[in-house]
Formats: structure tokens, C-alpha cells, sequence
């Protein structure tokens, strides 16, 4: 039975990037995934970025959809970007908070993601199919566990149809966050976002920055092979695939993967698993 993909990606900075990133698409493509996403304002890259990379997947024909983050908006600015994407015939949007760098404040008309989705869903019906993130290891910033768990029912209820996860090595986290959306009475799919093991110091540094949690013998595997880069893929390729194959036999709707903008990898870990 085949598992629905997704593939994640973030904007490029330069003509050449571009170009590289073009062929890697079309090697990810060739695995037939349901939509392509693209991360807004992460890591210092701007909104054109993010909207002129959704325009070639969607030119490319496939289903784009575009990360959509409200930290520091107006709802007029929000209006204007999503008739935007609307206009370029976007269906799909991962639809966030965000994270304004430190030293600045929570400005703007938007406090929470909740917000944003209620907001879309005023202004444009049913036109976009919305995707909330959600944390099976909890959202740094939550004041509890519960609290999280009830912001996140709060966004499905005011209209997300989906939820895509933070990264997790541990499937036990996802499935007992399943389990308490389900207790909450909420049947959305929450697809598990895969991170491939491409380098140590880039999992570490990410990691720590989004909370989610490298097992202790993962951490101290990949400290041994120090700078042995064929080593630490061989090894991330086994424990990501195995991770995969697990959730897959668990019953997951679908793997949305965090490419970080390579196929190699994530192509690795589709052959390994027969996606
Ligand atoms: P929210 O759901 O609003 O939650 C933020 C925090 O507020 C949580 O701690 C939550 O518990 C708390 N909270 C929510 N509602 C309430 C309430 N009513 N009262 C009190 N507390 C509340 N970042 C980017 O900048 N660009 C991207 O493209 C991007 N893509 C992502 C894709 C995925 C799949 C994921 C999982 C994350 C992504 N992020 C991205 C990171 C994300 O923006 C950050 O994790 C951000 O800190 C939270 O965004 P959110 O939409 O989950 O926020």
C-alpha cells in the first residue's frame, strides 16, 4: 500500500542555488509526493523567496504549499499575501505562528497561529486546505505540556484540516500525542515530520534551537564518528529509516520529510523504505 510524501523546502538565495535546487526537485518529484512545501521567513529568507519558489513547483505541476507565518502582521498585510497566493492558485498552506528574531517583541495583529487560521478561514472560506504544526516533545515556549496540547486543539478548531509535526527520533512521543488529540475528541491526520541525518553539528544546532530532542545514544553515536561524514550518513540513513519503517507499520497517514533542500538522502531513505 503506498504512504502519501510530502517534501519540505526552503527558498534559495542565489541564481545558482536556484538552479541546483531545480534538479533536486525533479529528483524528489520522481517519488510522486502529495504536495511540495515551502518554509516562510525562516533562517533570514523573505516572503518573495518563499512565494517565487511555490510559483515553480506549481509551474513544475505539482501541488505547492506555501508556510505562512503571522508573527509581526497585519491583518491587512496577511490579506494582501494570501490573495496573492490565492491568485497564483494555491491550495495548500502551513499556516504558523512563527518566530520573530530575539529582542523583539510579540507586535502585530496575530498572536498565535489559532489566530491566522480563524483569520483564513474568515476571509477565504474553504479555498485553502490548512496545516497546523504541532509537538510531539511540547513547543519550547508552552507553559505545560496540557497547554500545548490545548493550543493546539484551539487551532484545529478554528479550522486547520491537518497537522504536520516537529522532528522526533522517538515514536513513542508521537504516538501518546496522538493519542491525547484523540482523547480531545479531534480526528485531524498528523502526519510525522522526518529529519534525515545529513551532519551532526547542523541536527545539534537545529535541535536545540526547536526543541525537539536527539536521544542520548543518537547524540553520543554520532559525537564518536567526529567529522567522518560517510559514517554519520550510513548511520542517520539506518536510524531514520528504521524510524520510518516503524511509524509506517504503526499506521501514520503520510511522511512529510525535512530535505533541507538535498534529495540524496531523503531519496535514500524512499528506496530503503519502497516509497
Ligand atoms: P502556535 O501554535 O501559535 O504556538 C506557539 C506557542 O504559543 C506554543 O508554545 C503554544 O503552546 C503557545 N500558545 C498557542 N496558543 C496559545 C494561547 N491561546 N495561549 C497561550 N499560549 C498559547 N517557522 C518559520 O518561521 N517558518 C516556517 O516556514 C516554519 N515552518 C514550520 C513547519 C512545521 C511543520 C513546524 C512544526 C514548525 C515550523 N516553523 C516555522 C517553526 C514555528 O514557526 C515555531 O515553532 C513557532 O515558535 C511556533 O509556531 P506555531 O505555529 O506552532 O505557533
Amino acid at each position: 500500500m503506498s504512504l502519501p510524501i510530502s517534501f519540505e523546502f526552503f527558498p534559495t538565495k542565489t541564481p545558482e542555488g536556484a538552479a541546483r535546487h531545480a534538479k533536486v526537485r525533479q529528483e524528489l518529484y520522481a517519488r510522486r509526493p502529495e504536495f511540495c512545501s515551502v518554509t516562510y521567513g525562516a533562517g533570514g529568507s523573505t516572503q518573495s523567496g518563499t512565494f517565487g519558489m511555490v510559483a515553480d513547483i506549481q509551474k513544475e505541476g505539482v501541488s505547492a504549499a506555501s508556510h505562512f507565518s503571522c508573527v509581526g502582521a497585519t491583518r491587512g498585510k496577511v490579506r494582501a499575501e494570501l490573495d496573492e497566493l490565492k491568485s497564483m492558485g494555491v491550495k495548500r498552506l502551513v499556516a504558523l505562528r512563527g518566530d520573530l528574531p530575539s529582542g523583539y517583541g510579540l507586535g502585530g495583529e496575530f498572536h498565535y497561529a489559532s489566530d491566522l487560521i480563524a483569520f483564513i478561514r474568515e476571509e477565504f472560506g474553504d479555498w485553502f486546505h490548512i496545516e497546523a504544526a504541532a509537538y510531539p516533545e511540547v513547543h519550547p515556549q508552552a507553559k505545560s505540556p496540557e497547554a500545548d496540547l490545548k493550543a493546539f486543539a484551539v487551532k484545529v478548531r478554528a479550522g486547520a484540516d491537518s497537522a504536520i509535526t516537529q522532528y522526533f527520533y522517538n515514536a513513542d512521543a508521537y504516538w501518546r500525542f496522538v493519542e491525547a488529540v484523540r482523547a480531545m475528541g479531534l480526528d485531524v491526520p498528523v502526519v510525522p515530520g522526518i529529519m534525515p541525518i545529513i551532519s551532526s553539528t547542523q541536527l545539534m544546532r537545529f535541535s536545540d534551537a526547536c526543541g525537539a530532542e536527539i536521544p542520548r545514544w543518537i547524540r553520543l553515536r554520532l559525537q564518536a564518528f567526529g567529522d567522518d561524514s560517510a559514517s554519520i550518513r550510513e548511520f542517520g540513513l539506518d536510524v531514520v529509516t528504521r524510524l520510518c519503517d516503524q511509524l509506517r507499520s504503526q499506521g501514520v497517514p503520510g511522511l512529510h520529510f525535512y530535505t533541507m533542500n538535498q534529495s540524496v538522502a531523503t531519496l535514500q531513505i524512499c528506496d530503503r523504505l519502497g516509497l
